[in-house]
């Protein structure tokens, strides 16, 4: 569904991704994994384009959605970020009401009016917030908590219909109950769309995610199966990682 074919990144001199061949499926739930600094949040990015606008950023390789590489001369990055969603380590909604939130994203990519109160309500349902915020739709985002906050955002990517929502450490600032909640509603997503989260909760891969994938310094060391990572790794940088060794 989505790949990096021969993916290189240098941030003016400095290489941090090097020669990166990776695909996600379809239906299936990947974690990214590997110390600080490997370069996680770097290749997450490659496949929004949102290295464009970096200046002394250099990028060579091919990222593919389908058969279309994202990086083509007449791809559009709004309608790949459309098809692409994105969620980050810290919760960013809008300075907007929690509708607002939504129906922005979904104005501003032409969705008709009397299709968007649906998708607002059915993103809200999707994203387990409908419940705790049916009856404040038009309260500001700024004051839902942090889980609430993230689970917004959430929605607001999957209001878009998206085929690839790439979560960046979404719950890495959350408390374990919202955490739970989250790890809960994504499982949820895996029937819709290709899912990619990075996280450096070893426990949360082992209980979300079909595949992982193990990064060291720009490289991609082992992709296999969660149960084979954390299990039967074949590099030994991988099992002692997936240990807590380093
Ligand atoms: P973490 O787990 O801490 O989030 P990460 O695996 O996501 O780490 P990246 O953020 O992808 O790591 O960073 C990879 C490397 O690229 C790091 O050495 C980082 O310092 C460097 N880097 C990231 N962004 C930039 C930038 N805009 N300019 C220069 N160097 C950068
Ligand atoms: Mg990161």
């Amino acid at each position: 569904k989505l790949s990096a074919r021969g993916i290189s990144l240098w941030f003016g001199e400095k290489q941090v991704l090097k020669d990166i061949d990776i695909g996600f499926q379809d239906r299936q739930i990947t974690a990214l994994i590997g110390p600080s600094g490997c370069g996680k949040s770097t290749l997450l990015r490659c496949f929004n384009r949102m290295h464009d606008r970096t200046p002394g950023v250099r990028l060579s390789g091919h990222c593919y959605l389908d058969q279309e590489d994202i990086y083509a001369k007449s791809v559009f990055v709004a309608a790949i970020r459309r098809r692409i969603g994105m969620v980050f380590q810290k919760a960013n909604p809008f300075a907007k009401s929690i509708y607002e939130n939504i129906n922005y994203g979904l104005k501003i990519n032409g969705v008709q009016e009397n299709q968007r109160h649906e998708l607002i309500v059915q993103s809200l349902k999707e994203s387990f917030l409908w419940d705790e915020v049916q009856h404040e739709l038009h309260k500001p985002a700024a004051q839902l908590s942090g889980g609430q906050q993230q689970r917004l955002c959430i929605a607001r990517a999957v209001a878009l219909r998206p085929e690839v929502i790439l979560m960046d450490e979404p719950c890495s600032a959350l408390d374990p109950l919202s955490t739970a909640k989250i790890e809960e509603l994504i499982k949820n997503l895996k029937a819709d769309y290709t899912i990619v989260i990075v996280t450096h909760n070893m426990q949360q891969a082992q209980r979300i995610a079909d595949n992982t994938v193990f990064m060291y310094m720009g490289r991609i060391i082992e992709a296999d199966t969660t149960p084979n990572i954390f299990n039967n790794a074949t590099n030994e940088l991988t099992s002692s990682y997936v240990h807590g060794k380093f």
